[in-house]
């Protein structure tokens, strides 16, 4: 399948979890695709992994919470690629697990630094690229806890609180000049950000597994790739037509 042919596509946060799938299926559907991220050892192995396969992948250390690295990079993938036309903003971090009154102006400025912030220099990098293509797409990671409240992880909900809706403004700053910019919104991943998440909550790392899963109507918890597909769909003209949306994709958590 060729859904992204002629893309160059930055993933931020690529290296594992829902970035690594989305990166594999955007190469396999003929993107090219930047893996940005600080976990050089897993970037640099699924770079190699994917360009082994004849996919057209490399990898960028960058920490998006650095503003002149994420444009020194951003400006590199686009000379190395031709173009930069769809951004994944995927790094993020979930952040300390207590209650509001127990959290240090350290605590919260870093969450926001990676969740926010991150998003903020991407777009604001990525987007001089997008116009001199005349063509983009960004997709922004929000989550359920961007709709939806919970009583875990502070910071986290407020990050992706505001990444719905930043998600929204450029979408209407930007939808003229064809840059299209939507947020994702997925239910838990079983990734290795989830897997450290559980076990701050000081139960049984099975038990949690379970009483997370259940939270979910489908009974179970989602897979990257449930993710992923859902970002090659708004990176691809099938979605041409879409922007300031939120694709919700949580195996029915919000829907109750
Ligand atoms: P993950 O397994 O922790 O992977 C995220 C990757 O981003 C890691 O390699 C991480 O490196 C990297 N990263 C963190 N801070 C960075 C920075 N400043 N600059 C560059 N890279 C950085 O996370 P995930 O579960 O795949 O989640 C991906 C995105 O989906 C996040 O935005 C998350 O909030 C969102 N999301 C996830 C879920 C879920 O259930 N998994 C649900 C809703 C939304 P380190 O390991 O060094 O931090």
């Amino acid at each position: 399948m060729e859904r992204l042919k002629g893309k160059v596509a930055v993933v931020t946060g690529g290296s594992v979890g829902i970035g690594a799938a989305t990166v594999t299926r955007m190469a396999e559907e003929g993107a090219a695709v930047a893996i940005l991220d600080c976990q050089d050892r897993e970037g640099n192995a699924l770079a190699s992994q994917l360009t082994d396969r004849g996919l057209k992948a490399g990898y960028w250390h960058c920490d998006v919470s650095k503003e002149q690295e994420v444009k020194q990079v951003l400006d590199q993938v686009a000379d190395t690629f031709g173009s930069l036309t769809v951004l994944v903003n995927n790094a993020g971090i979930s952040g300390p697990n207590k209650p509001t009154h127990e959290l240090t102006e350290e605590e919260w400025d870093r969450v926001q630094n990676v969740n926010v912030k991150g998003v903020f220099f991407c777009t604001k990098h990525a987007i001089p690229h997008m116009k001199k293509a005349r063509v983009g797409s960004i997709i922004n990671l929000s989550s359920i806890y961007g709709l939806v409240g919970a009583p875990d992880v502070p910071p986290y909900h407020a990050s992706k609180g505001a990444v719905r809706l930043m998600t929204k403004t450029d979408a209407m700053v930007y939808a003229t000049e064809n840059i299209r910019v939507n947020s994702i919104h997925p239910g838990f991943i079983w990734t290795p950000m989830v897997e450290g998440h559980l076990k701050t909550t000081g139960q049984d790392l099975e038990a949690a597994k379970q009483a997370t899963a259940a939270l979910h109507p489908v009974g179970h918890m989602g897979e990257p790739d449930d993710i992923a597909w859902g970002a090659v769909y708004l990176a691809s003209e099938e979605s041409k037509f879409m922007t300031g949306s939120e694709l919700v994709i949580d195996g029915g958590y919000t829907a109750h």
